[in-house]
């Protein structure tokens, strides 16, 4: 034991917390849902969770994830390629393919993981990465992993991603990443422009679609359904833990070859347990659930467009897009701390974000629906915001 090491450490911590950017973890006393409690017993109506399709504690995913308990075990206790491959993680596969309109699909335990496992195997030190600046850690950290250069356009600017292709027109392969949708303002890429762009300078492009699949598009298939660009997106990857269920894993989806290659080489599948038969069985019937009637992914938009127009008539500033990610500016970072911890009295819960997980001056309350959320609960979110803004001078 080194009693320096710990002191320091407790030092960092304290500064940490001191500087009021600490992280507090709430503890829910109820399943995820749009109504929750927590475990001081106070009932809220919940604005912070991705389940997007309301499926975290859906009667026929519950019942697909028991039945799969019981058929297929608990868990495998081995990684893929050893002994952990039933038929159901196949099956999977190919929905999730089908799903995405993509050749192949592998497994992972996180999209955290597939991000972290997909450009080392892939790309090496004669090629180069050209990310967007707002791209979520795991792909900053898959790509830290990656031999490849790294270019990074400022967010959504097609003019500084066509610099970079042209800064590295004389590198073996490049990839563009990009995120589908952007969480914190709840924006979607310029994928049309970026295939455009792709073709243009022979390029691949791959898309993390974690806060897009199941519920953007016209069938919930993402945002390449939305912009138009199926068959011009070369990688996919995505999360089982957001709208598909809410519970963990991820894939990533692509030709037969980029999986297949990923299957002998990708660390994290190889050196990481197999997906449990649970999550397995609900996603498998969650995809089916999506492909039988778009009924869930309407009704998450349809919340989306109430929520938006409620609280932009009631006077507040509203960052536009066409996600179930409504953020409400305050602008002010206290504002925005103080505004939550009331919203929560009040029996709305919903998270405020400061700098730096948004820029200086950005400060907002971030809303994300639910399929799960009825109109009553809208009507009391728009209710509690009204009441909440004018108590701090934020709206008349
Ligand atoms: C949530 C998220 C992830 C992480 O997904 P997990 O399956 O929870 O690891 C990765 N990428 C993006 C863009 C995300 O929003």
């Amino acid at each position: 034991m080194s009693k320096r090491f710990h002191s320091e450490i407790r030092k960092q911590l304290n500064t940490i917390i001191s500087s009021g950017m600490s992280k507090t973890e709430r503890v829910l006393a109820t399943p995820q849902s749009a109504e929750i409690a927590l475990s001081d017993g106070k009932k809220v109506i919940n604005f912070c969770a991705n389940n997007y399709l309301g499926l975290a504690n859906h009667p026929e995913v519950l019942k697909a994830a028991k039945n799969a308990l019981e058929e297929w075990g608990y868990g495998l206790a081995s990684v893929r390629f050893i002994c952990g491959t039933q038929s159901i993680h196949k099956q999977l596969e190919e929905s999730m393919s089908r799903f995405l309109d993509m050749e192949d699909t592998i497994l992972y335990s996180s999209c955290f993981d597939a991000n972290g496992g997909v450009f080392e195997p892939l790309l090496g030190e004669d090629c180069t990465i050209i990310s967007d600046d707002l791209n979520h850690a795991s792909i900053i950290d898959g790509i830290r992993l990656c031999k490849a250069q790294r270019l990074r356009y400022k967010h959504s600017d097609m003019s500084e991603l066509e610099e970079a292709l042209r800064q590295s027109a004389d590198v073996r392969i490049r990839l563009i990443i990009t995120d589908g949708v952007f969480s914190m303002d709840g924006d979607i890429a310029k994928l049309p422009a970026i295939c455009d762009l792709a073709e243009r300078y022979d390029a691949l492009v791959m898309v993390d679609d974690s806060h897009a699949t199941g519920y953007i598009g016209k069938t919930g298939r993402g945002t390449f359904e939305h912009c138009n660009v199926q068959g011009r997106v070369d990688i996919i990857s995505t999360t089982f833990g957001k709208a598909l269920g809410g519970a963990s894993g991820g894939c990533i989806s692509a030709s037969k070859e980029i999986i297949e290659f990923l299957r002998q080489r990708s660390r994290p599948y190889i050196f990481s347990n197999t997906l449990p038969p649970p999550i397995v069985g609900a996603v498998i019937k969650v995809l089916e659930m999506l492909t039988l009637s778009p009924n869930l992914r309407n009704h998450v938009m349809t919340n989306a467009h109430y929520l938006r127009r409620g609280l932009t008539e009631a006077g507040f500033d509203i960052i536009p897009s066409e996600t179930a990610i409504v953020p409400v500016m305050t602008c002010d970072e206290n504002l925005a701390v103080k505004m939550a911890d009331r919203l929560l009295q009040e029996g709305i819960y919903v998270i405020g974000f400061t700098y730096p997980v948004v820029p200086v001056g950005k400060a907002r309350i971030r809303v994300q629906l639910s399929a799960a959320h009825s109109l009553y609960h809208l009507d009391q979110a728009i209710q509690s915001f009204v009441k909440v803004g004018r108590e701090l001078n934020l709206i008349d």
